[in-house]
């Protein structure tokens, strides 16, 4: 590309170096050097050049941000192994340039010689392998980005789908993870690099757009800038100012997020003022406040509360001249250096034992991303987890107490009481937030305080939860608690799942054949027998649906030649089947329709159903069975049309269910119209959480007669528990009605 980035010798690397003033092993930095230029001898680059001009390039910039010789010395090495296998391989390196040179280069290997499916999967584990190195040492990280920089700056000469696929990947993967990292400066050059090829034309209209907009507004800028230097002068602040400092993307994103025009951009330019102190920070602020109108509820003190990734500034928005609002960012070098480098910036500053605890403790999230075990098997889960965990902006929400939880984006009250302890999340029954009783799956807004209510008498977790949470380690401690807690259940619904999809493939099998499929299959797995495979379906450790393919193999190979030839044999099975199954989970809804053994079964909305009612089965088209009560208005208004009438069927429930022995827990709701007292709810809940009753969801409805209407979704066993549920609402002092379903 440029004369730059073309050059194959080290000189440039030693100025870099020598300019840092910090003590480098420059023999053995130059020895990586000189075997990295033989080791790439013969190699180029797409675009003609010596190959040995990247990996000098990546050195350079790592060196930039004043890492150690090793971390220099893994940069010009970190092609080596993976390019030129046939010449070289770890073991010689570490023989060379010793363990950690080699850990480090092993870390930007890709698995090469990795078995996987496809190229999606083998990509992604070589991803999970890449933050597995940097759990170990975040230097990976910080010379994969130097490495990725330096292809995203050159990635012209590569032909046109390669640099989509790049530039798409360094947008979801890379810059975020700079961000993650607190490496703005790092994350900003990628973005405007991967706009400028995922969107070439959007790039250059919002680039043009900038420019032309800072032209118009030059005097505007200039009068800013000199009413702030003047009057920090006139306050004996020692200060640099900085401008334009929006990149093209964060604009780009903004008008793209927000669907505004250009014109409708006012703070494409920003104003930085950097100072000596923190208390100079603060006296900075109140100058500004001083000399121009703030805009409320745009101050964000990042000094007192740091943002997740150390990020530390003073930001207001002020209205300049001619009425234009403008952001100024306050900050102290040290906090400018951690805001452009992030953890990098620590590496730089600080050493010693105590340091490297403090770093580990900065970048414990990557290693409980890594640690979520069972997710680990499944590389598209594991994806997803990253995607919400990492590359998702966060939210700040507060406990009672004051203390700031940083969460993923979407996260809500569940994930909240699973971030503070898995004891809270296990006993949780409800959740209140700024005082009001929400539903738990209550998405969190930004400074919302939010209070979990805990039960000592609640049974845990529900099942639903694992698909209501947004973050990995929410889900990962239900599945855990699942785990432990309830391993013959699990292994009973694991089981079933099993069977099923068993007998989807082959219709007819042995017991014996089946317990063969079953332990070949879970050895495979690499686990310790078939209760452990069983249990890990039940929990939700492991999804069937990505076992289908092994499974069918072990079936081919184990019961293939048993198989029937014809779909007329097939046919007549499922009553053998039927009876083959265990008992203890001949049907999981607790309901059993005439003439459909095992079908799907859900509970209609309209009117919920619980164990007692009279209740009636609906053919629905794709959904399975939908299940209503008999004097549901549904029901009425649906027997009117005779063209359905085949598809309504009989139903009743199990007796276990009935007598409330059974598992499950149904949804009721209840209507409580009450006096509209102080302490009404208070009282409600209470009485809920006394009964070990757990509430699904809460509404109230105010009326200006002093009444209010509660809509309580309650978890409920059948109908006499509804019945004391009822009766004990009712001795509650101002309800005055309670009534079955919301109207
Ligand atoms: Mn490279």
């Amino acid at each position: 590309m440029s004369e730059r980035s073309a050059h194959t010798d080290i000189q440039r690397l030693l100025d870099i170096l020598r300019a840092t003033g910090k003590k480098y092993d420059i023999q053995k930095i130059t020895q990586a050097y000189e075997y990295a230029k033989e080791l790439h001898e013969g190699q180029y680059r797409v675009s003609g050049e010596a190959y040995i001009s990247h990996p000098i390039t990546v050195a350079e910039i790592v060196a930039g941000l004043e890492l150690d010789t090793d971390s220099i010395c893994a940069a010009l090495l970190h092609d080596t192994v993976e390019d030129c296998s046939e010449k070289t391989n770890l073991k010689e390196v570490e023989k060379k340039f010793g363990s950690s040179v080699a850990l480090l280069v092993d870390g930007l290997t890709k698995i090469v010689t990795l078995q996987v499916e496809d190229k999606e999967e083998a990509h992604i584990e070589n991803l999970r392998k890449m933050l597995l190195a940097m759990s170990k040492d975040v230097r990976v990280i910080f010379i994969k980005l130097c490495d990725r920089l330096h292809n995203m700056r050159t990635l012209n000469a590569k032909p046109d789908h390669k640099r989509r696929m790049t530039a798409l990947e360094t947008m979801q993967v890379y810059a975020p993870l700079a961000h993650r990292l607190g490496m703005q400066r790092i994350k900003q050059e990628l973005e405007n690099l991967g706009l400028q090829y995922l969107d070439p034309i959007g790039y250059s209209e919002v680039h043009q757009h900038i420019e032309e907009k800072y032209g118009e507004n030059l005097g505007f800028i200039e009068s800013i800038r000199s009413t702030v230097d003047q009057k920090m002068r006139e306050n004996n602040i020692h200060f640099t100012l900085e401008g334009r400092i929006k990149s093209v993307y964060s604009i780009y994103k903004k008008m793209y997020n927000q669907n505004k025009s250009f014109d409708q951009i006012y703070d494409f330019y920003a104003l930085r003022i950097i100072v000596d102190t923190e208390l100079e920070c603060y006296t900075a602020l109140g100058l500004i406040h001083e000399m121009f109108n703030s805009i409320p509820g745009r101050f964000k003190d990042y000094i007192s509360t740091p943002k997740p990734n150390m990020y530390r500034s003073l930001h207001t928005t002020v209205i300049g001249r001619d009425g234009i609002p403008f952001e100024v960012q306050i900050r102290t070098w040290e906090m400018h250096h951690v805001a452009e480098y992030g953890i990098a910036a620590h590496w730089k500053y600080k050493s010693g034992a105590s340091s490297k605890a403090e770093l580990d403790h900065k970048l414990e999230w990557i290693a409980r991303l890594i640690e979520t075990e069972d997710e680990q098997r499944d590389p598209e889960e594991f994806m997803n987890a990253l995607k919400t965990d990492i590359f998702h902006d966060e939210v700040f929400v507060f406990t009672p107490k004051g203390d700031v939880i940083a969460l993923p984006n979407g996260a809500n009250v569940i994930d909240f009481a699973y971030a503070i302890h898995s004891a809270v999340g296990d006993k949780m029954i409800g959740g209140k937030i700024n005082g009001m009783i929400v539903p738990i799956d209550r998405t969190l807004e930004n400074g919302e305080i939010v209070e979990i209510l805990t039960s000592s008498a609640s049974k845990g977790p529900s099942r639903d939860w694992l698909n209501i949470v947004k973050t990995s380690a929410a889900r990962s401690k239900i599945r855990a608690w699942f785990k432990k807690e309830r391993r013959t259940e699990n292994i009973a619904v694991g089981k079933s799942v099993l069977d099923a999809e068993i007998r989807k493939l082959v219709k007819t099998c042995t017991e014996a054949q089946r317990e063969a499929v079953v332990l070949a299959l879970s050895e495979r797995l690499g686990y310790n027998s078939a209760d452990d495979l069983y249990n890990a379906i039940g929990y939700g450790g492991l999804m069937v649906s990505k076992l289908v393919r092994r499974l069918q193999e072990e079936c081919e190979r184990l019961i293939k030649p048993t198989l029937p030839d014809t779909n007329a044999e097939l046919e007549q099975e499922p009553e053998r089947i039927a009876v083959d199954k265990p008992k203890n989970v001949k049907s999981n809804s607790g309901i059993i329709v005439d003439g459909e053994a095992g079908c799907m079964v859900k509970f209609a909305k309209c009117c919920n159903p619980l164990p007692g009612d009279s209740v009636i089965g609906f053919v629905t088209k794709g959904f399975g069975i939908s299940i209503h009560k008999i004097d549901c208005p549904n029901v009425v208004e649906g027997h009117r049309n005779p063209e359905n009438a085949e598809r309504w069927k009989e139903a009743h429930w199990e007796a276990s269910e009935e007598q409330g022995n059974g598992r499950s827990v149904y949804e009721a709701l209840l209507q409580l119209h009450v006096d509209n007292r102080i302490g009404m709810l208070a009282d409600i809940t209470t009485a809920l959480a006394d009964m070990r009753v757990s509430i699904l969801q809460v509404n109230v409805v105010y009326k200006n007669d002093g009444n209010a209407i509660v809509n309580l979704k309650v978890g409920c066993k059948n109908i006499s528990h509804y019945e004391s549920i009822v009766s004990r609402l009712r001795g509650l002092q101002g309800v005055d009605n309670i009534l079955r379903g919301f109207s």
